[in-house]
């Protein structure tokens, strides 16, 4: 029997979500997620393709359980992990630093090397770390890969990685911008090449992923050159939580005169800015709605979203030198249609522009928002991490089976 099936597990500090792959295909099979994992509340949502989503509420206490659980939920649609049709696990990790470009099939050499790089990523890389174990416990004959979220910008040239700060301090601490959300900027950048009907060494591609958390990239012939998250996910873009860029010494500030401690201050800047920290939402929709009734906050919040990614714009434009594309992706970049119109208001002399009525149509498909013949093409394109995650590892597995 052939296997072809690829789970993907995306491990977070309390929560797993997970997707089952069909790879001759790319067909979903099940898909799902556990949540407050370790606390009384813990939920699992369980969605079968083509079937209802089932849902299990009581504890879950730990990675293990929840693991365990979803294996069982798989069962009972006939899609067991034990299944010799499993090709392979794969796991979303944050955190690859410098070492890990590309796609890694898991040894303990590399899981010491993403334990190594924990103080550069504390919150996340425990999290995925133990997701691989449990997943290597429960099918340690199993091939498990790690895809990181920071492979496809390691490209980036030093003048873009390296922030300009004494190069041995840097280089002690592993201080440079690595960039995140990697997995969807290759997969979009390389879906736009192909909207375009070109191929990804053809295309300069500005890439806007917009979601709760969002940063932009300067994606030129299919390599990433610049992207605006640096060591961790806070610098860039205005997100749902994050501040993105501001004056580093507003942190001295906030210690100094402010009184604060650094973990208060990190809170502050991670999960209490942006969006919710400028007007006490963080949702577009709500935020839509709310400048639709007057709300002045509400408008003073969407302005400074819009003017930093219109900077971003701006920027990467330069960078690139020449531009083929612009796409909008993610949860706000797909839906918000105000966003992606105000985003490039007033760029008709860099050759953007987008068509109202194109921009307002509704579709889950890859399309442009650029009137016929624009210079530069403005597009929606959808991302799929899961589905690049799947394709990553099933190519790296099925690579290696072909060599042997
Ligand atoms: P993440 O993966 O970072 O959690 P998503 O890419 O799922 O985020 O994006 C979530 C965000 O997308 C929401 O916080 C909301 O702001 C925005 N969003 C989702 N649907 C819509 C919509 N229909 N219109 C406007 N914004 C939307």
């Amino acid at each position: 029997m052939t296997s072809s099936r690829v789970l993907v597990l995306n491990s977070g500090s309390s929560s797993v979500k997970y997707q089952l792959l069909d790879m001759s295909d790319g067909s979903r099979l099940a898909m799902g997620l556990v949540e407050r994992i370790g606390e009384e509340t813990s939920r699992l949502k369980h969605t079968p393709a083509g079937g209802a989503s089932r849902e299990w509420n009581g504890s879950i206490a730990d990675h293990d359980a929840a693991l365990k659980a979803v294996a069982e939920e798989l069962s009972r649609d006939g899609l067991g992990l034990d299944s010799p049709e499993l090709a392979a696990i794969g796991h979303r990790v944050v955190h690859g630093g410098k070492h890990f470009t590309e796609p890694t099939v898991i040894d303990d050499a590399v899981l010491a090397e993403i334990e190594r790089l924990i103080p550069v990523a504390p919150l996340h890389n425990p999290a995925n770390l133990t997701g691989i174990r449990t997943a290597q416990a429960l099918r340690p004959d199993l091939p498990q890969v790690a895809v990181f979220d920071t492979a496809f910008h390691t490209t980036m040239p030093e003048s873009a990685a390296r922030y300009a700060i004494d190069v041995e301090t840097a280089d002690e601490h592993r201080i440079r911008r690595y960039g995140f959300h990697g997995t969807s900027h290759a997969y979009v950048s390389r879906a736009t090449a192909e909207l375009l009907g070109k191929s990804p060494e053809e295309v300069n591609v500005i890439v806007l992923h917009l979601g709760n958390g969002a940063s932009a990239s300067a994606v030129r012939g299919g390599r990433c050159v610049d992207t605006s998250m640096g060591l961790t996910p806070l610098e860039g873009l205005v997100m749902g939580t994050r501040s993105g860029d501001m004056d580093p010494a507003v942190i001295f500030h906030l210690m100094r005169v402010g009184g604060m401690s650094a973990d208060e201050i990190d809170t502050l800047l991670n999960k209490k800015s942006g969006l919710i920290g400028l007007c006490g939402d963080n949702d577009m929709r709500e935020i839509r709605r709310r400048i639709d009734e007057g709300d002045e906050s509400a408008q003073l919040a969407f302005d400074i979203y819009i003017h930093r990614l219109k900077k971003y714009i701006g920027a990467y434009y330069a960078v690139l030198g020449r531009v083929d594309a612009v796409a909008f992706t993610a949860g706000v970049g797909e839906n918000a249609s105000p966003v992606r119109e105000a985003a490039v208001a007033g760029l008709e002399e860099l050759g953007l522009v987008v068509d109202g009525e194109l921009n307002a149509v509704r579709s889950d498909e890859p399309r442009l928002i650029s009137p016929e013949h624009a210079r530069v093409a403005v597009a929606v394109v959808p991302t799929d991490e899961e589905l690049e995650i799947a394709t990553q590892t099933y190519a790296l597995v099925k690579g290696s089976e072909n060599l042997t």
